[in-house]
């Protein structure tokens, strides 16, 4: 198309006698990429994928792997010296790394913001190219590295590890870059393009973005810190002291796939020190964060208070909790209402922001309901992820497995509340807390309102005749609107529960759990207190982490002052 208009404006100046500069703007040419999501193995008995993975799954658990601070191309090692240990075996040490002090995190955002410059004038189709090569490592070469550090690091079992830290994972690398070709086709109106021509173009932004992540998904860990990064941006990784094994290993991928030094800095630090030195540099032009709620506020105010120190307005993106529920009609069907609820509650051991935490059952299913998910639940087997038929595993941490136990030590000594099932916490080996069932007779029990982030699944049991009622207390019980899922056969019903739910939950998911989002199909986030729902997986993430220029070229000089009315 440009060479046309290059032929056309030519044609035109010389008719005009202007000299002709001709489009200065390079002409993108992205590779070839396919839209379709990474498919998920299945590790049954004796498959070539699970015998590779059970080989580096006994590697990983018998070394302590040092992963160090690297800021450019140096590797850094401090004398503040961690651990990261198996959540599940929580003896056992599987990786030694270190946290960075301030000077270093200082350092890291000089180098990150003098890279940015360099690295962001690599055409974007060069960049694409390295992260559709990192994908590919992360498919063939490293897949079950990825697993086996997110299996024993996370304590997340097989197939929860393979949905994320490989396929989700490697789909955010490929389907972000996807998208961002597709953004590429954008054109801005040229009335006439032989005269002038008008551009879009993506600069990464000025100065750097601080990338600070989660334990719960290696694969967010991935996203946060290299989509922007293939935006064109300096960045500063800071991963969760309980994910840095699975995360080491997505940076040094990412090296290999040939990533440049000091493009990603990988930056393990104390949290509220990475927080509070960030956030002072007048070179912070974007935060992208998943975690709590307080962690969030915190950089947000910081980023308030410190607003007239920066050069340009930060960007803040923050993926936050959740208080996510199933809401079951008196026409659902029971079985997948248990099934789904089993699922979306105890999976990772209801450590996904995702994970289904209150639920609404109307008196009329009850004695069905209450029958299926305590068979269900009691047949679950909580255990170390490396057997293969344990359903979940232990909880991440020792300020995990206190808080969990705390809100079920709760529920015990509550006389509104009673433990259907489960309610059995031991840390002797493991943080293990069993996936426990609890019914309520307030729907507003802090219970009910307050994220866990643990495997307790609290139920109100609603008279058929306050269906109305009860409808109402999904939004107004909870500061929260991350996922949310009905359950029922009355089509009439549920058009009118897609209405009054609107603004419940970012994830909406009719009969299904509100778990188990994919990346571009479900693109994922929430609003109010769940974040600022800019959907990871996505069409627009990408450009989230872009600065973009409009570029008017003119082919024809303006020769004249006077508008031709003046004239006469
Ligand atoms: P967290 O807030 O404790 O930690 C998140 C990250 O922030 C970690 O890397 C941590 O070290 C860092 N951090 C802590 N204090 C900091 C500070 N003052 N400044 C800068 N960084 C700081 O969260 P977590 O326990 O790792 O993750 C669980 C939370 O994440 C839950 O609330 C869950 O709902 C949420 N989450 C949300 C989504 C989503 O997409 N909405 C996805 C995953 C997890």
């Amino acid at each position: 198309m440009l060479s046309l208009c290059r032929l056309a404006l030519v044609a035109n100046s010389q008719k005009l006698g202007a000299r002709c500069l001709g489009s200065i703007l390079p002409t993108p040419q992205p590779p070839d990429i396919v839209l379709a999501n990474e498919p998920v193995l299945s590790y049954t008995k004796h498959s070539p994928e699970r015998q590779e993975l059970e080989k580096v799954l006994s590697e990983f658990s018998n070394s302590v792997q040092d992963i160090p601070i690297v800021i450019g191309d140096e590797e850094i090692r401090t004398d503040q010296v961690h651990y990261q240990v198996m959540p599940h075996n929580h003896a056992k040490k599987i990786a030694k790394y270190y946290h960075a002090t301030p000077d270093l995190i200082k350092r890291a955002i000089t180098v990150a913001t003098k890279t940015q410059r360099e690295w962001e004038r690599v055409p974007l189709d060069t960049r694409m190219k390295i992260w559709l090569r990192a994908a590919e490592l992360m498919r063939e070469k490293y897949r079950q590295e990825l697993n086996a550090s997110t299996m024993l690091g996370q304590s997340k079992t097989v197939i929860q590890a393979e949905i994320d830290s490989a396929a989700e994972l490697i789909d955010f690398f490929k389907i972000h870059s996807y998208f961002v070709k597709d953004a590429l086709k954008y054109r801005p109106i040229s009335p006439d393009a032989s005269v002038t021509l008008n551009s879009m173009r993506y600069r990464g932004m000025d100065g750097f973005v601080a990338a600070v992540s989660p334990f719960n998904f290696t694969a967010i860990g991935g996203n946060l810190a290299y989509t922007p990064a293939l935006m064109g941006n300096g960045v500063l990784w800071k991963p969760s002291d309980t994910a840095v094994l699975s995360n080491w290993t997505i940076f040094k991928i990412c090296r290999e796939a040939g990533v440049p030094p000091g493009v990603v800095n990988f930056v393990p630090a104390h949290g509220p020190d990475f927080g509070d030195t960030v956030t002072a540099s007048p070179h912070l032009a974007g935060i992208n964060f998943t975690g709590s709620v307080p962690t969030f506020n915190r950089l947000w105010t910081q980023v308030g208070k410190n607003i007239g120190v920066y050069r340009n307005y930060p960007k803040l993106v923050g993926e936050c909790g959740g208080k996510n529920y199933h809401f079951v009609h008196p026409s659902a069907d029971v079985d997948s209402v248990v099934a789904g609820t089993i699922r979306s509650a105890f999976e990772y051991n209801g450590q996904k922001c995702s994970a289904c935490s209150r639920m609404y059952v109307p008196q009329s299913l009850w004695g069905e309901i209450r029958q299926g998910l305590i068979k269900e639940r009691d047949r679950l087997k909580v255990g170390d992820v490396q057997d293969f038929s344990v359903f979940t595993s232990a909880v991440i941490d020792a300020a995990a497995f206190k808080r969990i136990s705390g809100y079920i030590e709760y529920a015990k000594n509550s006389s509104h509340l009673e433990i259907l099932g489960g309610g059995v916490c031991d840390d002797s080996v493991g943080y293990f807390v069993q996936p426990t069932i609890v019914q309520t007779k307030d729907p507003k029990d802090r219970i009910m309102t307050e994220e866990i982030f643990g495997p307790v699944l609290t139920i109100f049991v609603y008279e058929d005749r306050d269906l109305e009622e009860t409808m109402k207390l999904v939004e107004s019980s909870t500061p929260y609107a991350l996922t949310g899922a009905i359950f029922a056969q009355d089509e009439q019903w549920a058009r009118r529960a897609l209405e009054e739910f609107k603004y419940t939950a970012g994830n909406f998911y009719v009969n299904d759990k509100s778990t188990g989002s994919v990346v571009g199909q479900q693109p994922f986030g929430g609003s109010r207190m769940s974040g600022t729902n800019d959907k990871a997986g996505g069409p627009h993430y990408a450009l989230r982490w872009a600065s973009p220029q409009s570029v008017k070229e003119t082919f024809v000089p303006l020769r004249e002052i006077d508008y031709e009315y003046m004239r006469g």
